[in-house]
């Protein structure tokens, strides 16, 4: 027969072993093997131990899902959030949550304290605050009572007229619960409700230092640092089947977490309005029009092969300093020309494996385009462990830029100003007739020849961009 839980008799031989599978003796290790034949379930007590409160294995780091989801259940008829499907997607997720990281839970806006406003995005505001009573982070077997970090900072993401907030979106939500346990993505703790508005808030973790765009003129840690970190969080989102949807550099926030900076990729498939229906939403185009790859504009449906386009821009950006197309309209004309293979041109000489990688990402053809795998694995490598071939394209590259009598480190003294219709906040695209995608003709895109010294003459302070987490 199966064994889908540890008897009495086998719980009773195993319940004094040490706490840490790694401190067991030898003939401890093999009477867990003989006892447990489940894999599961030896798996579950090789990483977390036995509950306390059931005495079977752990489904997490001091989480038991069943044990757990009874704690919770207690507490239902104690809240609502006044819409239920949202009760019942809070609740679903409480009762599924195998750890710690992947239950949502409610939180009555009045516990928030020290609200302040940060930045406006395409679909609403985004503030700081602290949460006063805490976030849930296990339950306490000696008080029975939650654990939880309290005074804990937090971002509030308010949700434009979400107080018809559709089934839809709330389903959207679930999967991206799966992102919480990674380190690269931005973590979802809970909803609250704006009491004046009656529009829904995501509880979200804070990054302290706000959106890459922000940083693009101070990146202390190096273009490859930067882009081996973005590379792997895109790949953590791609290895559980996600698409983003929306990335851009307003989405990629930074958090200085002593002793350094950590990169992490925010609102993933959170752009779109709270109230749309699905019939809508399936026709609808949103995001930020520079990093839509050339299919989606023409109404195809967003992939994984979209989403590495968007990383090509980002790349693009990253070396440049400044954001793609910060000179023109993002208008429909220059939908036409990235249909038409037009791209973005580096401003700075940078190393031919560089443009090569850049011009793999945002080919026209999505099945030309790398994987976040292969993206992950080539940046980290040319960032630690760089052979003596890339060090000398870097170092070159580098001698270059330094020789051009324009460059300067000193963003103060350069005066440029970003187009009025570049928009750097997550819209709806909607464009008719557009051309099939293709690469342009290398020898005559104007765009990749573009001159170096010319175009680092840019005012930072003046760039018409948003300040902060943009697809709110
Ligand atoms: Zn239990």
């Amino acid at each position: 027969m199966e064994q889908e839980y540890l008897s009495e008799d086998i719980i009773e031989q195993i319940k004094d072993f040490p706490f840490y599978f790694q401190h067991f003796t030898k003939e401890q290790k093999l009477l867990i093997d003989k006892l447990i034949i489940n894999e599961e379930l030896k798996s579950r007590y090789k990483n977390y131990g036995l509950c306390i409160e059931c005495r079977q294995p752990n489904t997490g780091s001091n989480w038991c899902q069943s044990c757990n989801a009874k704690h919770f259940q207690q507490d239902f008829k104690n809240w609502t959030s006044g819409n239920p499907d949202v009760d019942k997607l809070i609740q679903e997720s409480q009762l599924n949550a195998k750890s710690e990281d992947e239950k949502l839970i409610w939180i009555e806006y009045d516990r928030f304290e020290n609200i302040k406003y940060i930045a406006k995005g395409g679909f609403g505001t985004i503030s700081k605050a602290i949460c006063k009573e805490g976030i849930i982070a296990n339950w306490n077997y000696e008080t029975n009572q939650w654990n939880k970090y309290s005074d804990f900072t937090v971002a509030l993401k308010h949700l434009n007229n979400s107080k018809d907030i559709t089934l839809e979106f709330l389903n959207e939500i679930i999967p991206h619960l799966r992102m919480n346990k990674y380190e690269h993505t931005i973590k979802l703790y809970g909803i609250t409700k704006d009491l004046n508005t009656n529009d829904f808030i995501m509880v979200i973790e804070y990054a302290n230092e706000g959106s890459l765009r922000q940083m693009l003129d101070k990146l202390s840690y190096g273009e490859l640092y930067i882009l081996s970190e973005i590379a792997s969080g895109l790949n953590d989102i791609h290895k559980e089947g996600l698409i983003h949807q929306d990335f851009h550099s307003g989405n990629i926030l930074y958090s200085f977490v002593n002793p350094a900076d950590f990169v992490f990729i925010a609102d993933l498939g959170l752009c779109r309005p709270a109230n749309e229906k699905s019939v809508q939403h399936n026709k609808n185009v949103y995001g930020v029009l520079p990093y839509v790859a050339p299919e989606v504009l023409r109404g195809k449906e967003y992939t994984q092969a979209s989403d590495i386009y968007s990383f090509g821009i980002i790349i693009n950006e990253v070396f440049n300093g400044i954001p793609p197309y910060h000179d023109m309209a993002h208008d429909e004309f220059l939908a036409i020309r990235i249909c038409q293979g037009f791209r973005p041109g580096f401003t700075i000489k940078v190393p031919q494996l560089i443009e090569d990688i850049f011009k793999q990402c945002v080919d026209a053809n999505p099945l030309k385009r790398p994987t976040a795998e292969y993206l992950k694995v080539l940046f980290s490598k040319w960032n630690y462990a760089a052979d003596s071939e890339t060090e000398k394209q870097f170092s070159e590259a580098a001698k270059f830029n330094k020789e051009q009598p324009s460059s300067t480190n000193n963003s103060t003294e350069l005066t440029y100003t970003t187009h009025p219709q570049a928009i750097y906040t997550s819209r709806l695209l909607k464009f008719n007739n557009l051309p099939e995608p293709t690469n342009a003709d290398n020898t005559d895109n104007d765009c990749l020849e573009e001159d170096y010294s010319e175009s680092t003459k840019i005012d930072f302070t003046k760039l018409n961009i948003s300040n902060s987490q943009d697809n709110i």
